[in-house]
């Protein structure tokens, strides 16, 4: 059955860093055909092993800027001091073309998808306690131990945003957080207004 029609959901997920997001998004695209991440674009300079075009296409602050100027971003924010976006012809190419897409941004990003009135599903995720964020971001050892103070104290503000959200997980096993959010996608695609086009086409089939 074609599915050509289809216009492409448009998934958020939000969660304080150090949470995992990333590589839980990461895994959840490979194993959900037609369900893309977006490649945020970043004033950030790239760490040790990131690629540009893959984690983030990495711009100039000045670049960024007149991005915005331009009104190229679905949603920007200042995070820690650097502008991260997400490219609103990007975004529509996937969901024009049919497939789903999944916004990695922060808590700010997101009430300003919600702010333009989009159809979309959020996503919350927890870490399942303060202790075991604080474990997680000593542990994979990017920041110094200033950047990582910073980060634990974003996130005692960002955690009280889940409530702005459709959906809240809490990622204690990566295997089994993934497939919570597989479910999740597999459970809007089968909402009865997303498949209500190839609802009646198989209907239409029965006609005598
Ligand atoms: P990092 O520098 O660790 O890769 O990301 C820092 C924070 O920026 C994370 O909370 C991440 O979700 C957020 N972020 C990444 N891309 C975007 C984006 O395009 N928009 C917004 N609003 N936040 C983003």
């Amino acid at each position: 059955m074609s599915n050509e029609t289809r216009r492409g959901l448009l998934f958020v997920v939000s969660a304080p860093s150090g949470a995992g997001k990333t590589t839980l998004v990461e895994r959840l695209v490979e194993r959900v055909p037609r369900l893309q991440m977006s490649h945020s674009y970043t004033s950030r300079p790239a760490r040790a092993g990131e690629r540009d075009g893959v984690d983030y296409h990495f711009v100039s602050r000045e670049a960024f800027e007149a991005m915005v100027a331009d009104n190229e971003f679905l949603e920007w924010a200042d995070v820690f001091g650097n502008l991260y976006g997400t490219a609103a012809p990007d975004t529509e190419r996937v969901l024009a073309a049919g497939d789903d897409i999944v916004l990695v941004i922060d808590v700010q990003g997101a009430a300003q998808v919600r702010r333009r009135g989009l159809a979309l599903v959020s996503v919350f995720i927890l870490p399942p306690d303060f202790a075991t964020l604080e474990r997680r971001l000593r542990g994979r050892s990017k920041d110094d131990d200033a950047a990582i103070r910073r980060r634990l104290q974003t996130a005692r503000e960002e955690v009280s945003h889940f409530r702005e959200y459709d959906y809240v997980v809490v990622n204690d096993d990566l295997e089994e957080t993934v497939r919570s959010l597989e479910g999740i996608v597999h459970a809007e695609r089968a909402r009865r207004t997303n498949m209500s086009e190839m609802a009646e086409r198989i209907v239409a089939t029965f006609r005598e």
